[in-house]
């Protein structure tokens, strides 16, 4: 028997809800197709402002707010074990218990076997996945609330850019235009993305060389005040470093002097400390339409709780990447996300019933979602370099 159809009432609390969380669309992107006829069931999107540094992991556990993510993307250094953890094997094996609670989340996302694919294949794979997931949504009608996560997009603007987002966002406006006939319409439907995603090439920052030049060199655990730890993994538009604690303003300062670099910050005291190549007495006294919300985001990223924080990070220029350098072979980069700067930090959030405010930080988001699951609580911040 079909399910008699009616979309929900505009400002109504529609008992059942779905979330689609399409990573890596920046709000230029989804707006533009709103503004060419697609996802006309949904409200005009909001400014969705990431968190800093824009990464998948430190914005989905601020967006379905779940404990937070051991990594800001993927690796992370535990210090007091001298290590550095996660990646690529832990994705495999889905150990994502400690790595990245936000997937207990997701009711559906692609098999973590998929991630390797999507950078050879990226269009193919998300077709897939939005098939796979069509099927899901069908197959789950009766479940009250289902958060489903299309995965792969990051990899198609990372590797194709924004006019293979454009394309494949209107795929998925036909998928889901399909589903909320089918009866998914009497739900609440969100719609959102977890970061931006800059628009052309871009070329490796020189980490080894940059720090080589201030007496410091990358190390795999810190044995000594010159050894720096970075637990590179995906080819991002940030830097996160573990240096030995008293040491990141001298390293902040070798990497400023490079080329390729945007800003460096830091905790010192209670406050936060930044510098950049230009030297200006406040390096996060940026213009908020490039870089929305700046001094907050920073202060906040710099104060993410995981167990296992980073003392000093790195907002690269745009048309720059640092990453794992195994993957440089296999990716083109026509675009990346990770650094502060308005393409690479703001994405969307859009709404079946509720016209949202204009611009949302990304913790301000979950209210709207219309889950009942209750927020976790996030854990307060344990600096990685106690002031002594
Ligand atoms: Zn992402």
């Amino acid at each position: 028997m079909k399910r008699a159809t009616r979309a929900p009432a505009p400002g109504s609390d529609p008992e059942r809800t779905l979330i689609l969380a399409i990573d890596g669309i920046p709000y230029d992107v989804f707006a533009d197709g709103q503004r060419e006829g697609r996802f006309g069931g949904f409200f005009p999107a909001s400014r969705m402002l990431a968190p800093f540094p824009s990464l998948t992991d430190v914005s989905f556990t601020a967006l379905l707010r779940t404990a937070p993510s051991a990594a800001y993307e993927d690796r992370y250094y535990d210090r007091e074990a001298g290590e550095v953890r996660g990646g690529l094997g832990d994705r495999i094996v889905g150990d994502y218990a400690e790595l990245a609670p936000f997937h207990a989340a997701f009711d559906w996302e692609p098999p973590p076997t998929w991630g390797g694919a999507v950078y050879l294949v990226p269009g193919r794979v998300a077709e897939a996945e939005l098939i796979a997931a069509a099927k899901f949504i069908r197959e789950n009608d009766d479940a009250p609330e289902l958060v489903v996560y299309l995965g792969s997009t990051d990899g198609l603007g990372h590797e194709e850019g924004r006019d293979a987002l454009r394309g494949h966002l209107e795929r998925i406006d036909d998928v889901l235009t399909v589903l909320l006939a089918e009866g998914v319409g009497s739900r609440r439907v969100v719609l959102l993305s977890d970061h931006g995603m800059s628009d052309g090439g871009s070329r490796r920052f020189d980490l080894e060389r940059a720090l080589a030049a201030g007496g410091y060199r990358l190390a795999e655990r810190i044995d000594g005040p010159a050894d720096v730890v970075v637990p590179a993994f995906g080819l991002i538009g940030s830097i996160q470093l573990y240096t030995r604690c008293g040491e990141e303003e001298a390293v902040a300062r070798a990497l400023v002097a490079a080329e390729g670099v945007d800003f460096a910050a830091w905790i010192e005291g209670d406050g936060v400390r930044a510098l950049d190549a230009a030297g200006s007495a406040d390096p996060l006294d940026r213009p908020g339409d490039r870089y929305p919300d700046l001094r907050r985001r920073v202060a906040a990223g710099l104060r993410y709780p995981t167990p296992y924080p980073a003392n000093l990070f790195v907002s690269l220029r745009t048309g720059w990447h640092y990453g794992l350098a195994l993957f440089e072979p296999f990716v083109s980069l026509a675009g990346t996300h990770g650094a502060a700067t308005h393409d690479q930090s703001v994405g969307f959030v859009a709404s079946n019933v509720d016209r949202m405010p204009p611009s949302l930080d990304a913790a301000e988001v979950y209210p709207w979602l219309g889950l009942s699951r209750a927020p976790v609580p996030l854990p307060s911040f344990r600096p990685p370099c106690p002031a002594d």
